[in-house]
Order: C-alpha cells, then sequence, then structure tokens
C-alpha cells in the first residue's frame, strides 16, 4: 500500500467512504475499482478532466476502464443521448438505435454482418459462450490464463470462489503465447471444446499484443477441429477501425465488444457470421434464447452510434500516434510499459503506491496500472503526464 504521505487528504471522501461501509460490501460496488485505503469520490467530468468530491481535478487516463473514448461529457454523445432518454429511456419495443448501430459495426469488423446488443462485456461474452455450445453441440471453452473476460462463471480467474464444480470440469485453461500447449490442449479435449476465447492483447495478463504466428496458429487449429473462435475485443476495439482483428488479419466466428461502443453507458455487443447468428432468430423453434430488459437501450445506442461516428479513421490513427509517442516516452525514463497505441500498461511492483503517487500528481489511472487515450487529449495533455511519471522517478 502506499505509504500515508502520497496519499492527499480526502476529508470528503471519507466521510462518503464511511456512509458507504454501512450499505457497501467493503464500500463500493465494483471489486476493479477498489484502491486502499478507499478510493477517492468522483463528481463530474469534462473533456480529458475528472473532478473529485475533494475538489481535486486529475488528468483522467483511467477513463472508466477505457470506455470514455471521448472523454467525459462530450457535447454531441451527451446530446445524442439526451434526445433518445427526452424520447424515453427505453421501451418495450425494439427501436431504430439498434439497427444504426448494428449497421455501423458491420461496416467496421469483417466477420459481422449480425449483432446483438447487451448491457456489459460479461454479459456479451456469457452469451456469445452459449451461442457457441449451441451451434457446436459442445459444451467446453478454451480461454487463456490470466486473461479477463468479465464476471461470467465459465471464464473468472481459475481458483474463483463461487464458481460450481461443473463449471470448472469444462473449461480448459492454456498459459497466453504458448503454442505447443495449445496444439496439446486441442489435441486432447478439442472433440469437446466449443470455442476459444481469445483477446489478443489482455491487459490482465499483461497488456503485450499476441504473436501473429501465435493467432495464425489459433486459426487454422480451431477452424479444422470445428472450434469456434470468440474474439474477445471488449478492451481493444479501439485499437482500429475494425478492432485489432482487423490488424491481424484473422477471421474469428464471433466477436464480442463492449466499453467505447456505448459512449460510456452501458453496453455489450456479439457479433458474427449470418449462419452463427441467426441462431438467436426468434422465429426459429430451437432459437438461443437472449433477452434482457435493457439490451439494445435507446440510450445508450444513441449515445454509442453517435461516439463510433466521431471515432473515424482520423481519430484513431492520431489517438493511436500520441498513445505510441507517450509509451516511448515513458520508457526513456526507464518505466516499463506495454501495449499498443492510445491502450498503455505501466509494470510496477506496487500498484496501489503508483496510482496514489500519480494522484497526487493529478494523474487518474486504473489500479492495476492501464492507462488509455481519449480524443480530447492533444501533446499538452500526454506531455503533463509524461512529466507527471518523471517527478515520481525524482522522488
Ligand atoms: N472482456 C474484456 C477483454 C474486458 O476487458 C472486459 C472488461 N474490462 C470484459 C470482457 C467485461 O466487460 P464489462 O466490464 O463491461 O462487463
Amino acid at each position: 500500500m502506499a505509504s500515508t504521505s502520497t496519499i492527499p487528504a480526502l476529508p470528503v471522501a471519507d466521510a462518503l467512504y464511511d456512509r458507504a461501509l454501512g450499505h457497501l460490501p467493503g464500500g463500493n460496488s465494483r471489486t476493479t475499482l477498489f484502491v486502499a485505503p478507499h478510493p477517492p469520490y468522483a463528481t463530474s467530468g469534462r473533456g480529458h478532466v475528472l473532478r473529485d468530491a475533494d475538489g481535486r481535478e486529475v488528468i483522467d487516463l483511467q477513463n472508466n476502464y477505457t470506455s470514455l473514448i471521448h472523454g467525459h461529457a462530450h457535447p454531441e454523445v451527451t446530446e445524442a443521448a439526451a434526445r433518445a432518454l427526452h424520447a424515453g429511456a427505453s421501451f418495450g419495443l425494439p427501436t431504430e438505435h439498434e439497427i444504426e448501430l448494428a449497421e455501423l459495426l458491420s461496416q467496421r469488423v469483417a466477420i459481422a454482418d449480425r449483432w446483438r446488443f447487451a448491457n456489459s462485456g460479461t454479459e456479451a461474452v456469457m452469451v456469445a459462450i452459449r451461442l457457441a455450445r449451441a451451434v457446436t453441440g459442445r459444451d467446453a471453452i478454451l480461454r487463456f490464463e490470466g486473461c479477463y473476460h468479465g464476471s461470467a462463471d465459465a471464464v473468472v480467474q481459475h481458483g474463483a470462489r463461487g464458481v460450481p464444480q461443473g463449471v470448472k470440469d469444462d473449461v480448459v485453461t492454456v498459459p497466453v503465447g504458448d503454442e505447443a500447449a495449445l496444439v496439446a490442449a486441442l489435441d486432447a479435449h478439442g472433440d469437446r471444446l466449443a470455442c476459444v476465447v481469445f483477446d489478443a492483447m489482455p491487459n490482465r495478463a499483461g497488456l503485450r499484443p499476441a504473436d501473429p504466428a501465435f493467432v495464425t496458429l489459433l486459426r487454422t487449429e480451431t477452424a479444422r477441429r470445428g472450434i469456434l473462435l470468440l474474439w474477445d475485443e471488449v478492451l481493444t476495439f479501439r485499437a482500429g477501425l475494425g478492432g485489432l482483428q482487423g490488424q491481424y488479419g484473422v477471421e474469428p466466428d464471433i466477436t464480442t465488444l463492449g466499453k467505447i461502443i456505448g459512449g460510456g453507458l452501458p453496453v455489450g455487443a456479439i457479433g458474427g457470421r449470418a449462419e452463427i447468428m441467426d441462431a438467436f432468430d426468434p422465429r426459429r423453434d430451437d432459437a438461443v434464447g437472449h433477452g434482457g430488459t435493457f439490451s439494445a437501450n435507446p440510450v445508450t445506442l444513441a449515445a454509442g452510434t453517435t461516439a463510433m461516428r466521431l471515432l473515424d479513421a482520423t481519430a484513431i490513427d492520431r489517438l493511436n500516434a500520441l498513445g505510441d509517442a507517450l509509451r516511448e516516452r515513458l520508457a526513456a525514463q526507464g518505466w516499463t510499459v506495454t501495449g499498443q497505441g492510445s491502450l498503455l500498461r505501466v509494470h510496477v511492483p506496487d500498484a496501489t503506491a503508483l496510482w496514489w503517487r500519480l494522484w497526487a500528481k493529478g494523474v487518474l489511472i486504473s489500479v492495476n496500472g492501464l492507462l488509455c487515450l481519449s480524443t480530447p487529449m492533444d501533446e499538452d495533455t500526454t506531455a503533463a503526464v509524461a512529466d507527471a511519471f518523471e517527478s515520481l522517478d525524482q522522488e
């Protein structure tokens, strides 16, 4: 934990946390946001600046775990969401918004001409696994060690409490990037595997882009065994117009999106080719069920469509160049930094200490060392971030 001298006084947050402890286990609702002794509280944000309840303004490189690609309260995204909200928060009928976002995503994701919308990346992965099981008639899945795909039973980390043995029995785990272990596992379990769940740059496993040769092997070896490749692009879709899968030039069978495609509101999506996705077609007697009171919520989808239109190729290229330059500058200062483009991860032995030291300098990152850029940032912003890191070195 950070020494208390690096933690700024947070009288308002302390009081809020005391109140929270009486009603929320550990004082909040998201395990992934906790930083000891307790996090500050956010009150508002504009562009790349977040303001906390104690009045501190910080450069936000956390961006709600990378989902705020246009930063906070982008005027056009906010306007789109507000317009949709004024027309009615949600309906028990479909709306044109889901058609619009599906059309836009189909133009960008080569393999996906059909989409289903959900409320989170977790839900998207969960439903995509159900789809893979239904289509293949197989129960097991293969995943890679240490990678995060949300909190559904089948994909939480090895040994997680509360996961039934029956679920664990159907999960095969292979070390990240290990070709021999992958082929051995496919040889041993191939005929019972519905899908391989894959993230080409998994944050929790270090945010290192997969070796293209590994990805090609994965595609070839799954295809020849009739195993679906589920490419989880929830975190990495910001990498390019067609996400990371577009860069690798490999065609998965199913993909999951989330985060940036909701304009900052709760979202998840499952995409794929018609012959797979049409398993959801409710006109079929054997349709795979997928509902959700708030799935394809019009406010989310209106905000998301606007956010995605604003994120054109020029915006992505600019953001990636800015991220690459920041990574180089931090590396030159001696930090171990991984990632690609606008996603960066700083590796330190004590991530909590780094978190508080940066907070004290006016920079917000994720508690696991993940940083991401947003379109309101420019060279001045990343220079300020690099200066904050540099000043830590000299402390
Ligand atoms: N898959 C990946 C690769 C993710 O990074 C995340 C979230 N960090 C998820 C799935 C789960 O998404 P959500 O938090 O929206 O449930």
